[in-house]
């Protein structure tokens, strides 16, 4: 019998519940996790008691989501969801039920969960509860939905990016059944909102398979709430420096990148700006002129449309629209200074790590000279930084406090003169010195 080592918690939780005198299972996304041998990063219960029973079976417990039946178990300092055997309502929105129904089956509350692979119960006593073949479809590496595909996407149209996902997680195939539901039912996903479509669709870029993108636009998937990807994968570039569509480019940056958040987000938007910017010349090359700062703003559009939070949306904004400064020029250490101030000391190595994935997925036209520019871009920040150059404000020998005891008011006045003063330490860093500054000012005519 399949054995699941539970946490110490977990099992004084579900011993409690049972001698109480109701059944109680690790469930879900955990027995998944543990089967897999990959660590659960939380443990759910389901049980046949009700929230109330619950409650009162354990000294802390939070009402986390008392109409749909869970209660969380505080053990620890670490939360438990424990949730009462339910069926969902009618989603007569597509979206969330309308209510719930609390059930006294185990088997009913398994039936409505979305993939076999997430519809595993297990205690010590019953051992692995495997109704739909959950464990099948694990040693297989298949996502299939529970029951009839087409119903469970049409009651929650979530569960077509959830299935995608899983997959790109997992290395999983989806399938053919599941997968052509997906596709028919694509256009549900208008129906979600975007907050939990931008939850599974962060899931599926930070996988260890992001190029799945491909298959979310073969299905129909991101035309429903991001039609701009859909344009980079139409868009051919004709161009020496390149040898792929947008969209298949892309997806190599975006594989390129570590799976950090505001690098796969701007390695994705990086050249959304190309399809509306592509222009074939007379020599039938095509080029794209002005996409880092069309790509901007379609970035900053997209990321409000899909809820990103605003520190997010700057930091991949700033990443899109700098991802190609300094290609065709020669790197100097005054250009990586002004470079490492417009994007900031803490962005850019992000800039870097992003302009070498860009590259490396580019064809190997010049592909030398632009490694020897990064190469430099990096050399030139390392020694910025040793050296202990003035990147911004923060790092001015003078302050504006400093200046207002020299007699200037605070004001617009003030600001400018520090930024003259930055501009010049930038270009010399050696003049970063309260005297030398002082002097400046003096012949400016600000003191
Ligand atoms: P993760 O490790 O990403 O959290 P998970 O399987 O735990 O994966 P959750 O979103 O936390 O996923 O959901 C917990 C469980 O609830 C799932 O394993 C599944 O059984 C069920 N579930 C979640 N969302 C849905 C849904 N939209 N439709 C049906 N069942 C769902
Ligand atoms: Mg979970």
């Amino acid at each position: 019998m399949l054995k699941i080592s539970l946490p110490e918690d977990v099992k004084f939780i579900i011993k409690v519940i049972t001698q109480a005198g109701f059944e109680a299972y690790a469930v879900g996304g955990c027995v998944r996790d543990s089967i897999l041998g990959r660590e659960p990063k939380d443990w759910d219960i389901a049980t046949s008691a009700a929230p109330y029973q619950v409650k009162a079976l354990f000294h802390r417990t939070i009402d986390t989501g008392i109409k749909h039946g869970t209660v969380t178990v505080m053990m620890h300092r670490t939360g438990y969801e424990v949730t009462t055997y339910r069926v969902d309502g009618e989603y007569l929105d597509g979206r969330h039920p309308e209510s719930v129904r609390f059930v006294s089956s185990l088997e009913e509350d398994l039936k409505r969960r979305d993939f076999t692979i997430n519809a595993m119960a297990y205690n010590d006593s019953s051992g692995l509860v495997d109704l739909f073949g959950g464990q099948r479809d694990l040693e297989q590496g298949f996502i299939r939905c529970v029951g009839n595909a087409k119903d469970r996407f049409g009651e929650d149209a979530l569960r077509i990016l959830r299935a995608i996902r899983f997959s790109a997680q997992l290395g999983y195939q989806i399938h053919p059944f599941t997968r052509d539901a997906m596709k028919s039912l694509a256009p549900n996903l208008k129906k979600v909102s975007m907050e939990r479509i931008q939850t599974e669709f962060i899931k599926l870029l930070l996988s260890p398979h992001p190029e799945y993108l491909e298959q979310m636009y073969e299905l129909g998937l991101t035309a429903q709430f991001l039609p701009e990807f859909d344009a980079m994968m139409e868009t051919e570039q004709n161009n020496p420096h390149h040898c792929y569509t947008v969209g298949i480019h892309t997806i190599h940056v975006v594989q390129g990148v570590c799976e950090d958040k505001v690098l796969r987000l701007a390695a994705l938007f990086h050249d959304i700006g190309k399809p509306p910017c592509r222009w074939t010349g007379e020599d039938h090359i095509d080029h794209f002129a002005g996409h880092a700062q069309v790509g901007t703003d379609m970035t900053e559009r997209i990321m409000r449309r899909m809820k990103f939070d605003n520190d997010t949306i700057r930091q991949v904004c700033c990443l899109v629209l700098y991802h190609d400064m300094g290609n065709n020029v020669n790197i100097t250490p005054e250009f990586a200074r002004y470079l490492m101030h417009d994007v900031g000391v803490e962005l850019y190595p992000k800039l870097m790590i992003l302009k070498e994935a860009d590259v490396a997925a580019q064809s190997d036209y010049k592909l030398e000279e632009k490694r020897e520019n990064h190469s430099r871009l990096r050399q030139y920040y390392e020694e910025a930084l040793e050296e202990g150059y003035c990147i911004d404000l923060k790092g001015l020998a003078v302050k504006g406090r400093d200046l207002i005891e020299a007699g200037m008011k605070p004001g617009m006045k003030l600001g400018e003169a520090l930024e003259k003063l930055l501009d010049e330490v930038l270009s010399h860093p050696e003049l970063n010195d309260r005297d030398v500054l002082a002097g400046k000012l003096r012949e400016w005519g600000y003191l």
